[in-house]
């Protein structure tokens, strides 16, 4: 019996998802397949939260699919060999999948698309995971853009709310009917993370604009890892946003604006955007790092966020700006450390997110703060946190001996940073 395949990646959900919906609009039936993919698996640690969730959510649409008669197909290897394998097992016809945008994944998916091909298998990408991709939104020139604000306007400009809403009901009569067993994570040579993904809400998004700065409010959506391993769909969140949400707009917008610059210039995942960046001395000094990491550093705010990270997979937006700043300007250390660092914690772990918000902090990026802005911890706490709550939530023993003295002095450290910077600048020949 002919099969279509639908290969899930990061978008796991069985509503509202193109490929899916497109492969079972088809003659024939769908089999929905997931790919541990051992190149990825290898870096992670044995209870890595983000594969535990991804786990748990498969495990969840097998439910559902085991009650409409079919079941997810699971398989662990290096992609291209498990497509060889499957197609010794299956007669399949076509294969869908939504497009992934990052570098890995668009070589990845390039040399299954021709491998495909060579058998005369239909390879269909479909889009989803954005509401604009790579190309769709483009300067007037035909170039990409590298400043957020005008993205943003040619972005709401070209959006109309009509012509990107969920899709409709799927046919999932159109399933393949088998009774396949799960890979459980034990086979995957993991254990399950006692780490958990928060479920999101749009309930305090009506006041976001006020309250998404102050990390003791929880005025923020958690909606991160959700559109990450996208167990919702971006349609969903748009269709639900009112009018005056325009502020959470953006930061869905701001999204994709990262999605777009790191398809269009994959170099930053290595180099910074602005060259001349390029040529900071970073102090790189590893036993600071290890503070920073450990939440020790002796700024309250900065040792909250950090600890708040290590426990939970997560951090607050504003808190996330001021530990990159203080890690790259107060203690001169390369923006680079920070990126991996929260490529390992965090669960919303998105590489053009990541990369695009550290170059900001750092000053590299595209759209960045200038260099010279350098977030002053003491001020920022007193700002946003006013009464602690939430630096004591994370830094329990803030008023305790063994809490450590600040590791630099504010304002020398801020010099620092600023000689170093403009020393780095002047010295570009490029
Ligand atoms: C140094 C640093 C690293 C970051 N790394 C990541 C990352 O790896 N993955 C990630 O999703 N976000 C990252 N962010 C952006 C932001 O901090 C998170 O998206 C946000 O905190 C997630 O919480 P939320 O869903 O409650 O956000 P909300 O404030 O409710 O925002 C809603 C959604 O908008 C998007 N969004 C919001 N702010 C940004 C932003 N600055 N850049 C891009 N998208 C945004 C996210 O999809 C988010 O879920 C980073 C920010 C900084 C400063």
């Amino acid at each position: 019996m002919k099969v279509s395949i639908c290969w899930f990646r990061r978008d796991l959900r069985l509503k509202d998802n193109t490929a899916l919906h497109m492969a079972l609009a088809n003659d024939s039936a769908v089999l929905p397949l997931f790919i541990f993919d051992s190149d990825i698996l290898k870096e992670l640690p044995a209870d890595d939260a983000r594969l535990s969730f991804i786990h748990a959510e498969i495990s969840s649409m097998d439910v559902e699919l085991t009650k409409k008669g079919s079941s997810f197909l699971t398989k662990h290897g290096s992609p291209l060999e498990i497509w060889e394998e499957i197609l010794k097992e299956y007669d399949v016809e076509a294969v869908y999948m939504n497009k992934d945008y990052e570098p890995y994944a668009l070589k990845r998916d390039k040399e299954v698309a021709a491998f495909l091909s060579k058998k005369g298998i239909q390879f269909h990408p479909c889009k989803d995971q954005v509401i604009f991709e790579e190309n769709e939104v483009l300067k007037n020139d035909g170039k990409p853009y590298t400043i957020y604000t005008p993205f943003k306007n040619k972005w709401l400009s070209q959006f109309d709310q009509n012509e990107h809403l969920p899709l409709k009901d799927s046919n999932f009569e159109n399933l393949y009917q088998t009774n396949i067993d799960l890979l459980n994570l034990e086979n995957l040579g993991f254990t399950k993370s006692s780490i958990i993904v928060k479920p999101f809400t749009l309930e305090e998004v009506a006041e976001y604009e006020i309250m998404r700065n102050f990390p003791a409010k929880d005025g923020t959506s958690y909606l991160s890892p959700h559109l990450r391993f996208g167990t919702v769909s971006v349609r969903q969140i748009i269709q639900k946003l009112k009018s005056n949400d325009a502020v959470f707009l953006s930061e869905l917008i701001w999204r994709e604006f990262f999605m777009q610059i790191l398809f269009h210039f994959p170099r930053v995942v290595s180099e910074s955007f602005r060259p001349k960046y390029d040529t900071i001395k970073w102090r790189n000094n590893t036993q600071d790092f290890n503070r920073w990491c450990e939440g020790e550093t002796g700024y309250p705010m900065v040792d909250a966020g950090m600890r708040q990270l290590n426990q939970t997979g997560y951090m607050h937006n504003r808190v996330r700006m001021v530990v990159a700043s203080f890690l790259c300007k107060h203690l001169l250390i390369d923006w680079r450390w920070g990126e991996a660092y929260f490529a390992k914690k965090l669960l919303d772990y998105d590489l053009s997110a990541n990369n695009g918000n550290w170059q900001w902090a750092a000053g590299t990026g595209c759209d960045a703060a200038p260099y010279f802005r350098i977030f002053n911890p003491i001020e920022q706490l007193k700002k946003f946190d006013k009464d602690l709550i939430y630096t004591r939530k994370w830094v329990r023993n803030l008023n305790e001996f063994s809490y450590p003295q600040p590791m630099v002095d504010h304002k020398g450290a801020r010099e620092r940073a600023l000689s170093t910077y403009k020393e780095g600048i002047n010295s570009y020949t490029g």
